[in-house]
């Protein structure tokens, strides 16, 4: 049995990818090498340069291989690119899992991973987010993956295939060992701004709204550390392998932390103090995005163990600092 990685030279396939073969288990990896680095890949690994979508290209790996499990990771994750240029989106994120899914079914493999968002909800006004609540997504990158959650939704009703898509809120940090952590280039992202503020590669950081109805009036998010979040991806793959049903659950740890609260814990880490500056909001930042996650404890048996900031700071800061050795 083997476990199909797509985008498994990125942030999130990649400590995938380290956590299958951790566990002894046989993966394949294709990237289009995009946003992710060749060198993530560990050379035992069986890599794919391509493009998921590509049919013929992933009829040959499921043919070559004993795929069994599919952990779809390959994306384009941001927001606002998707806003201008959303038929790149829906083409790269819908439209490309629409292949993917077809191969699947063709080829009869009956377990699919699906890496999906907390954007499916847009902007809620409930403290903490369930599952069940009304999905409203705001963006393109929010709709391109909610409609991928509904074929998949379709298609399990119809073939032998049975999914988890798991919704991720802010994903954090990196791999405890060192082996891998978020390399891509000009991310925005926050934890990742900040450690790379407080080591001096920024002259300053913004922060994004100061008014939100929020404690301390800057935006609340739910900080999930990778490594953690891919224990939910472990837990999917064990609990579709012993026949567990189709599920969409959420990936967070259910309580927030605010902007302020990230930027404090970055410059007591670091030991560096820094310049902040307070900016306007962000076209369509929601105040608050706290899960609720019950359900991924409760149906996948799911244990975090990093639910700690500054374990997450420290963390993207190590990671921030062997990046710079390798990339100077
Ligand atoms: N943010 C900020 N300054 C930055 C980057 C982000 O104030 O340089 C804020 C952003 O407005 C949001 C939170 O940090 O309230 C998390 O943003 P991020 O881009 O990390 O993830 P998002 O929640 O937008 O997916």
């Amino acid at each position: 049995m083997t476990v199909l990685v797509t985008g498994g030279a990125g942030y999130i396939g990649g400590h995938m990818v380290l956590a299958l073969r951790d566990a002894g288990e046989a993966v394949v990896v294709v990237d289009d090498l995009s946003t992710g680095f060749r060198w993530a890949v560990p050379p035992d690994v069986t890599f794919y340069e391509g493009d998921f979508g590509d049919q013929s290209l992933m009829q040959q790996i499921i043919a070559a291989h004993k795929i069994d499990a599919i952990a779809h990771f390959a994306a384009k994750i941001v927001v606002p690119e998707s806003v201008a240029d959303p038929l790149g989106y829906y083409r790269n994120n819908t439209s490309s899992a629409l292949n993917l899914l077809e191969m699947a079914v063709r080829h009869h493999v009956r377990h699919m991973i699906f890496s999906s968002t907390a954007a499916v909800y847009g902007e809620p006004d409930v403290e903490a987010v369930s599952e069940l609540e009304t999905t409203n997504p705001m963006s393109p990158y929010g709709r391109s993956k909610l409609m991928v959650e509904w074929m998949l939704e379709d298609t399990a009703k119809a073939h032998d295939l049975r999914y988890v898509a798991l919704r991720y809120f802010n994903v954090a940090g990196a791999d405890p060992r060192g082996r891998h952590g978020q390399s891509a280039l000009n991310a925005t992202h926050l934890i990742k701004r900040a450690v790379q503020t407080a080591l001096g590669r920024y002259a300053y950081m913004e922060v994004f709204g100061t008014d939100f109805p929020t404690p301390d009036g800057t935006g609340v998010r739910d900080y999930i550390q990778i490594t953690d979040l891919i224990a939910a991806h472990m837990q999917a793959l064990a609990y579709l392998r012993r026949g567990g049903t189709s599920l969409v659950c959420n990936c967070g740890y259910g309580h927030g932390a605010s902007v302020l609260d990230v930027i404090g814990a970055v410059k007591k880490v670091s030991g560096t103090d820094f310049e902040v500056r307070l900016s306007p909001r962000r076209a369509g930042d929601p105040a608050r995005l706290i899960a609720r996650a019950d359900l991924a404890r409760d149906r996948l048996n799911w244990v975090p163990r990093h639910d700690n900031l500054e374990e997450i700071v420290q963390q993207a800061l190590d990671w921030e600092r062997r990046l710079h050795n390798r990339q100077p």
